[in-house]
């Protein structure tokens, strides 16, 4: 059990309006996160808000297809006539040499800003599938130059860096055909691995060999703490959230099951924020008569069909971040002359789904001195899948509102629990300070076991070998009833007394 001093040291969300007090060693480079900007920008409402209606600047960027020479030539011109708000760097590079580009579009390209969320989108991890590559350089297009003239982008791109990585597989484009719907012709990498069966998987064992492409998104995730990810698909219309995949796919051959995470709630509620914000997504209409339709719009990965080694469930498990598999497409690689309505069906559900990395819990891990603790390993109570502090002790997690337990371990401090809130609209700041296991020594101290980090950093399972706890059911509804009242008691203590 925990002491009284381990519970709410500080929660405050920004609509009470209290300034948000934290210690950390570099106060003058600090700007906290500020989601409310309704006092700043005449007009704006908030996160709730909806973007102005955009035109698309086809002088700029014409509804063509880019191979990947036009591509690199659109890339290097945006970063060069939009410097503020614009980086470009490469994760690596495919199989047969070319750039892994990605785009930060932000009110702060070149770093890293305290205390706001980076979030992405991958386009094109299948090769053949050309829509999603294509909206995303829109989808630059469309920031870069809505951010002085709308202020829900302005707000966004001054609280958020978005990555943007138009071609995982870039060499698979290449060997790709405008105007073939169907089919597998350009959808591996040049060596034939689809790359989004080549992730290490969380419930079977992935012998596939791991391909340049795979590494690099593996290095750019450990490097980067992303909150929120949509991964650009084609050959369906539908959100697809994880897990991809099940302990017990085998079994059920003819019948998938639906094999759902502890964020389930989220997962569906991010997967609706792009359906609904979508011109036909969500009237789950089949591609072709031998389809699937998809209620709402989505669906759950492993009910759709189970994969092995997909991207999104890599994402979630191994680094805390939400992705969404996003199928934008019937038609894998549609005549040229559609993409001008896939982006009119589109450009509303790419903005509001990354805005949802606004919602839920964000704050730092510190030490009694205000130093950052890095590496701190986090975890909702009730929500068996962990997420870890950034090198400046930050983190986020995306939750509905409701009241939840954060659970806090970091080496070398008492472990902690604290009850926080969430409410609609705006993000729950919490700060925790840890404090050190050895100095606590006295009367009243008693020794807390660490909890092993592989409960926290999940390891391969072997098919059978899942942690009972880690997959089943939607226990944080139960969590939420059961601790109400209490975790609201302490809620109003905290912040007033
Ligand atoms: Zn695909």
């Amino acid at each position: 059990m925990l002491t009284t001093k381990q519970t709410v040291l500080a929660v405050v969300t920004l609509c009470t309006g209290i300034a948000f007090a934290i210690q950390v060693p570099t106060s003058d480079q600090i700007s906290i996160a500020s989601n409310d900007r309704s006092d700043v920008l005449p007009g704006f409402g908030g996160a709730g808000d909806e973007p102005r209606a955009y035109r698309p600047d086809t002088s700029s960027l014409d509804f063509v297809y880019h191979n990947h020479e036009d591509m690199t030539r659109y890339l290097r011109a945006t970063t060069a006539r939009y410097p503020n708000l614009t980086a470009l760097y490469s994760i690596g590079k495919s199989v047969q040499g070319r750039e892994l580009w990605v785009m930060v579009v932000s009110a702060s390209p070149y770093e890293h800003m305290l205390g706001k969320p980076d979030v992405k989108y991958i386009g094109n991890i299948h090769g053949n599938e050309a829509v999603g590559r294509e909206l995303l350089l829109h989808m630059i297009q469309y920031l870069i130059t809505s951010y002085t003239t709308d202020p829900y982008i302005k707000w966004l791109l001054d609280n958020t860096r978005i990555h943007i990585l138009p071609s995982l597989n870039p060499d698979g484009y290449a060997a790709s055909k405008e105007g073939t719907c169907d089919g597998g012709q350009g959808r591996y990498n040049s060596r034939g691995f689809d790359l989004n069966r080549n992730f290490p998987d969380y419930f079977k064992q992935n012998n596939k060999r791991s391909q340049p492409e795979t590494e690099a998104v593996k290095e750019w995730i450990n490097k980067i703490q992303f909150v929120l990810s949509g991964s650009l698909h084609g050959g369906a219309l539908v959100a697809s959230y994880p897990y991809d995949n099940t302990p017990n796919a085998m079994f059920n051959s003819y019948v998938s099951q639906p094999s759902l995470t502890p964020d389930d709630d989220v997962f569906k509620h991010l997967s609706l924020t792009y359906a609904n914000n979508h011109a036909k997504m969500s009237r789950g209409v089949a591609c072709k008569s031998a389809s699937p339709s998809f209620e709402n719009g989505i669906t759950n990965g492993a009910a759709w069909y189970p994969l092995t080694g997909g991207m999104q469930d890599y994402n979630y498990i191994w680094h805390g971040c939400m992705e969404v598999t996003l199928e934008v497409s019937c038609c894998k690689f549609p005549p040229a002359y559609e993409l001008r309505k896939y982006w009119d069906d589109n450009q509303l559900s790419m903005i509001k789904f990354l805005a949802e990395a606004h919602r839920g819990v964000q704050g730092f891990v510190m030490d009694p001195n205000g130093g950052p603790i890095e590496r701190a390993q986090l975890k909702i109570k009730g929500r068996d899948v962990g997420f870890s502090t950034t090198k400046y002790g930050e983190f986020w997690r995306i939750l509905m509102p409701g009241v939840y337990k954060l659970e806090v371990f970091a080496d070398g401090f008492v472990p902690r629990d604290v009850d926080f809130m969430v409410v609609e609209q705006h993000p729950t700041l919490l700060n925790v300070t840890m404090q050190p296991s050895k100095r606590n020594d006295g009367p009243y101290y008693r020794p807390v076991q660490q909890p092993a980090q592989s409960q926290y950093r999940p390891q391969i399972a072997a098919p059978g070998g899942l942690p009972s706890n880690s997959i089943n059911g939607s226990p944080a509804d139960e969590g939420i009833l059961s601790t109400l009242s209490n975790g609201f008691n302490s809620l109003v203590n905290n912040i007033f007394g």
